[in-house]
């Protein structure tokens, strides 16, 4: 018989898939690891998995501890699926912005889900770095993974997401694209892929227009996942390359296409890292191999990006003066 043991052991060996249509008159080859073939759904799963096999092993956590982690994300599912099949709790605490949707997931998966007011100053107790802070101090065997400063992030792509790339391409991969939000992506496949290469493989990060990594301040922008007002520990400086700073309205456009013309349903940060990856590619030739990884499904973003009201309102349409209108009265 074939079969997994649990839904942990799908985690990671995501495929390899080559981008046909928004590669027009590109040379070299672009291919996008999709990591929405997670369990959970997004390349998340690969950081949670060992970030909890790694506090089981030191003794962090304990049989029956709880997890308290402040995400509302994918983090937060992949810590949900992991806890839930290993028989720990979880609590995420997350700021009361974040759409249901996405707290009924979680929810779904067995967590518990503190909402937090977004109005009060950072010091008022009910905010969402207090009320985290507490609940690990009030929690008996509680664990806080921490993302943006556990090294088993980074050392989660390191282990599986670069050899599995370097695998799936046989070694000819030749530039590695990836958005930068904790940096784990980045810095743990990044040197993975320089140290099998012999430094031949080049890094590049893609960065919301705005955040600290392309030399911004920390400005709003709305692609969600990705970019910084603070540097992490998580990510090494000394990996990527070069880093392209990309619009909203760019990142959009481009996961539209990529659900429209490559089948792809995919969140804004895919969109943003298919631009970089893109305006590298265009500058190589026919031997190049550019991998660009896509960190999530477009499901939680059906509202957003994949509405034509939301996108209208603001000011992320599409030129009418492309294919799309031909397209509608063909
Ligand atoms: N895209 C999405 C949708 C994410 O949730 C994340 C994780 N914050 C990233 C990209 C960036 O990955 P990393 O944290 O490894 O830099």
């Amino acid at each position: 018989m074939r079969y997994h043991d649990s839904m942990i052991s799908l985690v990671g060996n995501t495929p390899l898939v080559r981008l046909n249509s928004v590669t027009k008159g590109i040379q070299a080859t672009v291919l996008a690891k999709v990591e929405y073939f997670n369990p959970g759904g997004s390349v998340k799963d690969r950081i949670a998995l060992r970030m909890i096999e790694a506090a089981e092993q030191s003794g962090e956590l304990k049989p029956g501890g709880t997890i308290v982690e402040p995400t509302s994300g994918n983090t937060g599912v992949g810590l949900a699926i992991v806890a839930q099949q290993k028989g720990y709790k979880c609590i995420f605490v997350c700021p009361d912005k974040v759409s249901t949707d996405k707290i009924n997931v979680l929810r779904a998966y067995g967590a518990e889900v503190v909402v937090c007011p977004t109005a009060v100053a950072p010091e008022h107790p009910d905010s969402y770095y207090n009320v985290s802070d507490r609940l690990v101090r009030e929690t008996p065997g509680a664990w806080k993974p921490d993302q943006y400063s556990n090294p088993n992030n980074p050392l989660s792509h390191y282990h599986s997401t670069g050899p599995e790339l370097w695998e799936q391409t046989e070694g000819k991969i030749t530039h590695f694209v990836a958005g930068v939000g904790t940096g784990g992506t980045i810095s743990g496949t990044g040197r993975y892929l320089k140290e099998a290469s012999q430094g031949k493989v080049k890094v590049i990060g893609a960065d919301p227009e705005g955040s600290v990594y392309s030399g911004g301040s920390g400005r709003p922008y709305l692609v969600e996942g990705v970019g910084e007002d603070f540097w992490p520990t998580a990510y090494d400086r000394t990996v990527a390359d070069e880093i392209v700073a990309v619009s909203d309205k760019d990142s959009f456009q481009m996961t539209r296409r990529l659900a429209k013309e490559e089948g792809l349903l995919v969140g804004g940060s895919c969109g943003m890292a298919v631009v970089a990856a893109l305006e590298v590619a265009e500058r190589l030739g026919p031997d190049d191999v550019v991998v660009v990884l896509l960190p999530d499904s477009g499901r939680g973003y059906l509202s957003k990006i994949f509405n034509d009201e939301w996108i209208s309102q603001h000011g992320f349409s599409e030129d009418t003066s492309a294919g799309q209108t031909v397209g509608a009265v063909l």
